[in-house]
C-alpha cells in the first residue's frame, strides 16, 4: 500500500510544532513541540504511541539542532520510510500565494519578500523551512499559508480607506489569517450540513490565544476580521482587537509613548489581560468572573459582545446565515461564551440547546442549537495540521 505519511511544522521564533500525519486517514503517528529555542534549557517534548516523552537540547540549540534531533527521532522509531513530504505552516503569503505551494527557490524568494508584511512569523518560518529542506533533502516541501483561503476577498472587503497609493505600492491591504482552520471547519460544516455543492452562508469563529471569524459563502471566503496584521477585529487574550485609529496620535502626544511601546501595549497588554488585570487565559477569567470578580466579567463580556457583533455583520456579505461554527480552545471548550454569543444572535433564529452546549467539548464535533431552528450554532474542532498534510501529499504526488 502507497503510503501518505507527512511531516508537518509549524515553527515560531522559539519553539517549533510538529507532527507526522498519514493525510489519508487523518491518523496522527507523532506529535511534539521543540520549546525554548535558542534560549536557556530548550527541550522537545513529544508523543508517539500514547507515551509522552522529553529530550532536552543543550543551552543555546535553535532551529537547525532542534530539527536535526527530530530527524534523528523519526529514524529511530522508523517513521522515516513513509513519509513522502514535508509540510510547513506559513504565516504570510501576500498577494502571492493564493493556494499552498512546492517549495522552489522562487517560493523561497516570494516567501522572503514577504517578510516584511509578517516580520515575527514569516523569519521563523523560513528557518523551519531551511532546516527541514537540509535535513530531509530528498523529500518535497510544501508551504501552506494562513493568509492564502482570504484569497478570494473582494476588494471592496480587502481594501482600507487610505491613499490607494499604499496598497499599490506598499501592499497595504486587509489580508486575514487562520485560513486553514476557517477553511478546514466550513468545509466541514458544508459536509455535515450536508449542503455541498449548494449555496451556503457560513460564519466560522476560531477563538484561541488569536481570535478571527470570516463569512464563508459557498466554500470560499468573502471577508475576515483579521487585516494586514494579526491585530485587527476581535478581543483576544492579549491583542485588543480594533480601536480608533486616533489613539496613536493621542498615545504619542499626550503620553509620549513609541512606537514599538504602542505595539507592545496593543499586542501584548490588552485584550482579556488588559480589560480584566488578570490573566489572558480565557478558563481564568471564566473561574474569576464566576466568583465575582467584577473586572473579570465585563472582559468576558466585551469579548462576546464584540464577537457576536463582529458575527452579526457577517451577514451583509453574505446575504444571510446558514451556520455559525466554533472553533480554537475557547471556541472548542466554552460553553460560557458559546451561550453568551449564541443568545446575543437569537434574532437571527438561532435557538440554543443547553444540554448540546455543555456536551460539546474536548474535541467533540456537533450542533448545540434545536435542530427544528435556523440558523444552526456548531462546534467543530479544528485540524490545521490534517490540512497541512493533505496539501503537501497532493502537491507532492503531482510533481
Ligand atoms: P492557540 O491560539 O495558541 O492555538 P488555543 O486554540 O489552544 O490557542 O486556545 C487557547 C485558549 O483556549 C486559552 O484562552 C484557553 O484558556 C482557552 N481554553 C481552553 N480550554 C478551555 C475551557 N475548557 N474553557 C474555556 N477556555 C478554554
Amino acid at each position: 500500500m502507497s503510503s501518505s505519511h507527512v511531516l508537518v511544522l509549524n515553527c515560531g521564533s522559539s519553539s517549533l510544532k510538529f507532527a507526522i500525519i498519514d493525510s489519508s486517514s487523518a491518523q496522527e503517528h507523532l506529535s511534539g513541540l521543540a520549546e525554548r529555542l535558542g534560549e536557556s534549557s530548550p527541550q522537545i517534548k513529544y508523543k508517539f504511541n500514547g507515551e509522552k516523552h522529553v529530550v532536552a537540547l543543550a543551552s543555546g540549540d535553535a532551529h537547525e539542532i532542534a530539527i536535526n534531533k527530530l530527524v534523528e527521532l523519526v529514524k529511530t522509531l522508523k517513521l522515516d520510510q513513509q513519509l513522502v513530504a514535508v509540510g510547513h505552516r506559513v504565516v504570510h503569503g501576500g498577494e502571492h500565494f493564493t493556494h499552498s505551494a512546492l517549495i522552489t527557490d522562487s517560493v523561497l524568494e516570494a516567501i522572503k519578500q514577504t517578510a516584511t508584511l509578517a516580520p515575527l512569523h514569516n523569519p521563523a518560518n523560513l528557518l523551519g523551512i531551511e532546516a527541514a529542506s537540509d535535513a530531509f533533502a530528498t523529500l518535497p516541501q510544501v508551504a501552506v499559508f494562513d493568509t492564502a483561503f482570504h484569497q478570494t476577498m473582494d476588494p471592496t472587503a480587502f481594501l482600507y480607506a487610505l491613499p490607494y497609493e499604499l496598497y499599490k505600492k506598499h501592499s497595504i491591504r486587509r489580508y486575514g489569517f487562520h485560513g486553514t482552520s476557517h477553511y478546514y471547519v466550513s468545509a466541514r460544516a458544508i459536509d455535515l450540513l450536508e449542503l455541498d455543492g449548494k449555496p451556503s452562508k457560513i460564519v466560522t469563529a476560531h477563538l484561541g490565544n488569536g481570535c478571527s471569524v470570516c463569512a464563508v459563502k459557498d466554500g470560499k471566503s468573502v471577508d475576515t476580521s483579521m487585516g494586514l496584521t494579526p491585530l485587527e477585529g476581535l478581543v483576544m487574550g492579549t491583542r485588543s482587537g480594533d480601536i480608533d485609529p486616533g489613539l496613536f496620535a493621542y498615545l504619542v502626544n499626550q503620553l509620549d509613548y513609541t512606537a514599538s511601546q504602542i505595539d507592545t501595549l496593543l499586542n501584548k497588554e490588552s485584550g482579556l489581560l488588559g480589560i480584566s488585570e488578570l490573566s489572558n487565559d480565557c478558563r481564568t477569567i471564566e473561574e474569576n468572573a464566576a466568583d465575582g470578580h467584577a473586572q473579570a466579567q465585563l472582559a468576558l463580556d466585551i469579548f462576546c459582545y464584540r464577537l457576536a457583533k463582529q458575527i452579526a455583520s457577517f451577514a451583509v456579505p453574505l446575504s444571510g446565515l446558514d451556520a455559525l461554527v466554533f472553533t480554537g480552545g475557547i471556541g472548542e471548550n466554552s460553553d460560557v461564551i458559546r451561550a453568551k454569543v449564541v443568545k446575543q444572535l437569537e434574532f437571527f433564529g438561532f435557538i440554543l440547546n443547553d444540554e448540546q452546549n455543555l456536551a460539546a467539548r474536548f474535541g467533540s464535533e456537533g450542533i448545540i442549537t434545536e435542530l427544528s431552528a435556523s440558523p444552526k450554532a456548531m462546534v467543530i474542532p479544528t485540524n490545521e495540521e490534517l490540512v497541512i498534510a493533505q496539501d503537501a501529499a497532493k502537491l507532492a504526488q503531482e510533481q
